[in-house]
């Protein structure tokens, strides 16, 4: 089926769940979304793009981000962040503290919130602007120079983050921070809190489509570690419903609380769908209907 098509069937899939779920109401700021809207963008190797619905509306990418922090520190020193945060689906949560705890301090994976905060912290000490190195990425990936972060968002995360503070000060505990908890979360809420649409987050994401080249021809990673980073994002990329996720769409994917999904498919491109309602563990519940359908109905899937 052509592209067009596929997308087209994936939001008449998509339809009945929008609206439905919870939106991410313990970030104050993101329960004033319109949870009715849906958009979904596909961008292939090549850079071309179709897009459907709300496609250009920006959202809140929130854990989406972890994929490019990840990236950017595998880019700068190779396996050594593996010493600090593990790569198993954490069957948990992605807030939680427990597991954290009962593991001495080593998250299980980056993608989870524990995780992904040793990987800012990392990226803090590498680069001196972790969320500016962040944006700087996605700014010329996008094409839009005019990403940014909205520091609505980050103020009203901060203000309601007791938990991500309880997590960063296990962390700090244990000795795995290197900066200290203030730094480390000043910068992490600041990379959730980037606005970009579905267009622009695909082809931000391209790279990981493309043995780790970016959209200048240079190579952020190789492609031993593209294929790396997209098997966490295979394991780990939806949380606890990673299993459930690979069984239903089948292609590495990063979900976040905004309502946007990232989806790579090796060798073809990226699809991003975003509809603000979640369904139980944090993921978009008609992003989630909408790329079961796309990758039935089209021919991109890893299986
Ligand atoms: N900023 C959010 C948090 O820390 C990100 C969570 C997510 O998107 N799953 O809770």
């Amino acid at each position: 089926m052509e592209i067009e098509d596929a997308l087209r069937r994936a939001q008449e899939a998509a339809a009945p769940e929008v609206g439905r779920g919870q939106l991410a109401t313990y970030i104050p700021s993101l329960a004033n979304v319109d949870p009715h809207q849906f958009g979904m963008a596909i961008a292939s190797v090549d850079g071309e793009v179709h897009v459907i619905g709300d496609a250009d509306v920006p959202f809140s990418v929130q854990s989406i981000s972890k994929v490019f922090t990840l990236a950017l520190v595998v880019a700068a020193e190779g396996e050594a962040i593996w010493k600090r945060v593990g790569r198993e689906p954490s069957g948990s949560p992605f807030n939680s503290l427990l597991q954290l705890d009962q593991e001495a301090g080593r998250p299980r994976n980056p993608f989870i919130n524990a995780g992904a905060l040793v990987v800012t912290d990392r990226l803090q000490s590498l680069s001196g602007d972790a969320s500016g190195t962040l944006r700087d990425l996605m700014r010329r990936e996008s094409g839009r120079s005019s990403v940014e972060s909205d520091p609505e968002v980050a103020r009203s995360e901060l203000e309601a983050g007791h938990r991500t503070y309880a997590v960063a000060h296990l962390l700090a505990s244990y000795g795995n921070l290197e900066s200290t908890v203030d730094e480390v979360i000043d910068q992490y809420v600041a990379q959730c809190a980037l606005s970009m649409s579905c267009r622009e987050l695909a082809l931000a994401g391209l790279f990981l489509a493309r043995d780790g080249v970016l959209s200048d021809g240079s190579q952020l990673l190789s492609p031993r570690e593209t294929k790396r980073v997209n098997a966490v994002m295979l394991t780990c990329g939806t949380y606890d419903s990673a299993g459930e996720f690979a069984y239903r769409v089948g292609v590495p994917a990063k979900s976040g609380v905004g309502g946007g999904i990232l989806a790579v498919i090796p060798d073809r491109g990226v699809a991003c769908v975003w509809s603000p309602a979640l369904g139980p563990s944090g993921s978009s519940a008609a992003g989630l209907a909408a790329l079961d359908a796309f990758t039935t109905y089209s021919d991109w899937t890893v299986f």
